[in-house]
């Protein structure tokens, strides 16, 4: 498996904490775009603020780290300048679900062409575990020794509200399972939505990879489910919760425009915007900032 994913590691190595779940999301992300062949210059990933965004300095593809909550803004736009490219947006829980959550939904209901990879170890773990929506109610966490005071939220019944083309979930410690899920997510013509139940043994202890493996059940062992009917996919996220986690995709409509297919004012166009930029002069941009 390392074998494959060479070319896509840069010579930095990574400042997680040993058992960090991050090491197995990237380890899937770099197998999945190794077996799609899809080359590290082909590959764009906006990567946002958090644990999860420090590794942006350890994989060799096109990206951008840019501010909490932005990189499914970030990664929209990198779509619209070149549709050619794969584009990936690499976020945790607290940025998608906090400050990036107009982009989630935005994303999901303008069907952009782009994967959407949720870490999600239900806390901001990069400013020492604070509680994040995904965060149980009462759990005690850094500035709140006696317990988050606020309910719960059901992240999949809200993923599913939006109606998304492809919604999936993983867990970063079933690393070949994950890798199957980000290939699909990659290859679907649209929005593909991938939360992952992301291992942190600094800030969120008791999930421990035992605890994961008796909490996990995947679909594909559900007697009559598919995740082509929208009512089941909706009646299986209203039951699940942090302690009910289910894996594989959980839906997934085919054959939905995406919003790059709707530019209308694109239509006639055979290249991309990007072929169109010759050159910039910037120097009166950067006035602004004298
Ligand atoms: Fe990973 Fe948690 Fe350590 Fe951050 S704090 S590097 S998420 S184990």
């Amino acid at each position: 498996m390392a074998q494959n994913t060479e070319k896509y590691n840069t010579n930095k190595r990574p400042t997680w904490c040993p058992g960090c779940g991050n090491f197995g999301i990237h380890m899937a992300l770099k197998t999945a775009l190794a077996e799609l062949e899809i080359a590290p210059s082909e590959t764009f990933i906006a990567f946002d603020i958090g644990c999860n965004g420090n590794g942006a300095d350890t994989i060799s593809t096109y990206g951008f780290k840019g501010l909490h909550g932005r990189a499914v803004a970030l990664a929209s736009g990198a779509k619209l300048a070149n549709k050619k490219f794969t584009v990936i947006a690499d976020q945790g829980d607290g940025a998608c679900f906090h400050e990036g959550i107009d982009h989630l939904v935005n994303a999901i209901k303008s069907n952009y062409d782009i994967t959407i990879l949720i870490h999600n170890n239900e806390n901001f773990a990069l400013t020492t575990g604070q509680a994040t929506v995904t965060t149980n109610q009462d759990k005690p966490m850094y500035g709140q020794p006696y317990g988050k005071p606020e309910k719960g939220f059901n992240i999949n019944e809200f993923i599913m509200s939006l109606h998304p083309t492809f919604f999936a979930k993983g867990y970063s410690g079933d690393i070949k399972e994950l890798k199957d899920l980000i290939k699909k997510g990659i290859k679907h013509h649209g929005c593909s939505v991938i939360e992952i139940s992301q291992l942190c043994p600094s800030y969120n202890k008791e999930a421990t990879p035992q605890w994961f493996n008796e909490h996990i059940t995947k679909v594909s062992t559900l007697k009559d489910y598919s995740n082509k009917s929208y009512d089941k996919a909706m009646e299986l996220s209203k039951k699940m919760t942090n302690d009910k986690i289910y894996t594989g995709v959980i839906y997934q409509q085919n054959n939905v425009e995406s919003f790059y297919d709707n530019l209308k004012n694109r239509k006639n166009y055979k290249t991309e915007l990007v072929d169109e930029v010759k050159e910039y002069n910037i120097k009166p941009l950067l006035k602004y900032f004298e």
